[in-house]
């Protein structure tokens, strides 16, 4: 098609469509494909041409054409996006823009029909805007005219699958018969030559026995509605190869009634005169019960409307009639693009260019059946949907905003359970990243299941969600049971016993707790404090006597007023006031300290460096200039915080509790704060004599193998 034709075909139903936009276009275009070719030998730029002429058959507006005249230039050709963003603008630029992703997806070569019906979804919540949708159906449709001089089978097969079932039932849903019926016919012709073979000699066959017949039944049925004295056109026509194979597949068809293979269309002008027309039909020939269709009072999901009946009728053949409107017979053939010509044409343009996309969505509201409403109302639906492809090509469907995490549990559980990091579309991307339409997700897995607490602030599915939870519950058990052990195992070491199933069951009945890890695990996330469980193992109390001694130096004694004058080692405090050491920075002695006074409560400790003074700037009347008595009892122990990475290897837990031992410290907390299938990290709080004291524990655990990082925590 010549430059010039184009332009004029456009502006023939669309004259203030601009002339040098569509010129402008169409010389990009052959400019940025220069001198590439297609299989056949043409040159290249005249297969976006001829897309842009099938779409002026629909009547398209100049935007989609330039779209189309430039649909491949971006993939295929050095053009880039922001070049046709400068030259078009940003409207043109976006429906380009969705073509082009549209044409990088391919089809999972899966036989699942379950995919099929994704795949579709994907292409259609890709298409936010339909006539990304429209360019990308004629882009198929002149590519499957031309799909012969490709050389490579299988490339011609693959193409044809993906037509077939994708494409094709795509404007089938669109209400575009017209376009589906030759996609499918194209794909017939690849897919099942012999088959279309034997179904075009047997028409052949049946049309040389009933020579004439489509003529001499028009004839019949215009003479028919002469008495009724209503303008109507009758046509007749044979059925498409592919239509018949698929009646013989599905319904058992013999193929020897010719209205297996014909079928006959009554138009007329107005939806009344469809009626008049049935009833004279119906009065001249026996109608055939169970056939008769009412397509106008209950029109199709995709607004499809027509009479449909069969009739004994001319030549004492079974007759197959549609009586319809030319409105209603527009819509059956082009579908969306029809229903927006005939409203634009009936109202004034009032300038909101996405008033047609509200009609579509009407369209598929008025759908009767609600199944279909739920599968045809995609435009809203699906953009609530991302879909991914894993790398063998299955399609997963999850909720907008979903991340690899949500990816790996929607597989399987096990995959999830095991992940560890993603690439996507062969990148490796953060586990938090969000996925887009399209994308291809590769989980990498370890081998043993590590489901990291911190996923749940970002995973959206609740799948995913209540298995980290789950997991990350079972793991904390088994942490704070081997906590627990740890602890009492010291505790009774320190007493001179050995830790033994049977002495520890000796706390069980009096502490209320059912099995000796119920037990660990309260001692070790706290709930039950190490002495409390020595006092139920030994209630006498000579052995409690010596036991308590040994915890009562563990303790801290801060914080208590009456406790204060023996063992507060702090100068410079009024007599009588009440000390607390600030759970912000965790003071030790030999660091420089400062107190903050608070009316009725009494001074808080924090170091001189610590983030929380800078609230009291303002009230300088607050500090108190207070140190370290360095000649007070060194017994005191105060609660030092550190932050520390383990890997995760068997033993290493225990490395860090005895080497803390053996620096004569105590583990007073522990917490974990982030587990993966290499690492654990926690919160240590220990209670120490002095910084040196807890400098030299530090030193101590870099020393060892199993510890990667050891860092005290301030705030
Ligand atoms: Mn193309």
């Amino acid at each position: 098609m010549e430059q010039v034709e184009l332009v004029e075909r456009v502006r023939a139903y669309a004259p203030h469509a601009s002339e040098d936009l569509l010129n402008r276009a169409y010389d990009f275009s052959v400019a940025a494909h220069g001198s590439q070719t297609r299989e056949s030998g043409d040159p290249y730029y005249m297969h976006p041409v001829e897309v842009a002429g099938i779409l002026t058959d629909m009547k398209l507006d100049a935007d989609t054409i330039a779209t189309a005249l430039l649909h491949d230039t971006v993939e295929d050709t050095l053009a880039t996006l922001e070049q046709i963003e400068t030259q078009f603008g940003t409207d043109i630029a976006r429906l380009v823009d969705g073509v082009t992703k549209l044409s990088l997806i391919e089809m999972p070569q899966t036989d699942e029909n379950r995919q099929a019906e994704n795949f579709r979804k994907l292409v259609l919540a890709m298409s936010n805007d339909i006539r990304v949708l429209l360019v990308k159906l004629a882009d198929r449709l002149h590519n499957m005219r031309t799909l012969g001089f490709v050389k490579s089978e299988d490339k011609r097969r693959r193409v044809a699958l993906e037509t077939m079932e994708i494409y094709a039932p795509l404007a089938e849903r669109i209400g575009m018969h017209h376009m589906k019926d030759e996609l499918e016919d194209l794909s017939f012709s690849i897919l099942r030559p012999e088959a279309r073979e034997s179904v075009l000699s047997r028409l052949e066959f049946l049309r040389e026995q009933g020579s004439d017949l489509v003529p001499r039944i028009t004839e019949q049925l215009q003479e028919t509605l002469d008495p009724v004295a209503i303008r109507a056109t009758v046509v007749g026509r044979e059925k498409r190869p592919y239509s018949i194979w698929r009646k013989m597949e599905q319904d058992d068809v013999t193929f020897e009634q010719l209205s297996d293979i014909m079928a006959f269309r009554i138009m007329v002008e107005k939806t009344e005169d469809c009626y008049r027309v049935l009833g004279a039909v119906h009065a001249r020939y026996p109608m055939v019960p169970g056939r008769f269709k009412d397509y106008i009072s209950t029109p199709k999901r995709n607004n499809y409307r027509s009479l449909h009946t069969t009739v004994i009728g001319p030549e004492q053949n079974r007759v197959e009639i549609q009586i319809r409107t030319q409105e209603m017979h527009q819509i059956a053939e082009y579908g969306v693009a029809a229903h927006w010509q005939y409203k634009q044409h009936t109202e004034n343009v009032d300038g909101n260019q996405y008033r047609w996309l509200r009609e579509l969505l009407e369209i598929l509201e008025n759908a009767s059946n609600p199944q279909e409403f739920l599968e045809h109302t995609k435009l809203e639906m699906f953009s609530d949907q991302v879909f991914c492809f894993t790398p063998k090509g299955e399609l997963i469907a999850m909720p907008r905003g979903a991340t690899p995490v949500d990816f790996a549990y929607a597989v399987h559980t096990d995959v999830g359970d095991t992940c560890v990091g993603a690439r996507i579309n062969g990148r490796l991307a953060p586990l938090r990243s969000q996925l887009r339409n399209g994308d291809q997700v590769e989980i990498l897995r370890s081998a043993e299941p590590s489901p990291s607490p911190i996923w749940e602030n970002f995973v959206i599915t609740g799948k995913a969600r209540s298995a980290v939870r789950r997991f990350v519950r079972k793991q904390q058990r088994s942490q704070y049971v081997e906590l627990g052990r740890a602890i009492m195992k010291k505790s009774l070491r320190e007493n001179n016993r050995r830790i033994t199933n049977e002495t520890m069951r000796r706390a069980l009945k009096s502490l209320g707790r059912k099995t000796l890890e119920d037990l660990y695990i309260s001692v070790g996330s706290g709930d039950i404090d190490k002495s409390t469980v020595i006092n139920a193992i030994y209630p006498d109390p000579t052995v409690r006597e010596r036991a308590g001694k040994i915890l009562s130096r563990m303790r801290p004694r801060i914080g208590s007023a009456r406790d204060r004058k023996e063992t507060v080692p702090i100068r410079g405090l009024m007599p009588g006031v009440a000390v607390h050491m600030a759970g912000c920075c965790h003071p030790l002695p030999g660091e420089r300290i400062i107190g903050i006074v608070t009316a009725g409560k009494g001074v808080t400790i924090h170091t001189i460096d610590c983030e929380t003074l800078e609230q009291f700037n303002a009230t300088p009347e607050r500090w108190l200039d207070v140190s370290w008595d360095a000649s007070a009892d060194s017994d005191q122990f105060h609660v030092g915080r550190i932050e520390t990475v383990l890997s995760n290897t068997p033993g290493s837990l225990s490395r860090l509790t005895t080497v803390i031992a053996n620096n004569h410290a105590n583990i007073s907390n522990l917490k974990i704060t982030d587990r993966s299938s290499d690492f654990y990290e926690f919160l240590i709080d220990i209670e120490v004599k002095d910084l040196s004291h807890l400098t030299g524990i530090i030193a101590a655990l870099r020393a060892e193998p199993a510890i990667n990082t050891v860092e005290r925590v301030r705030g």
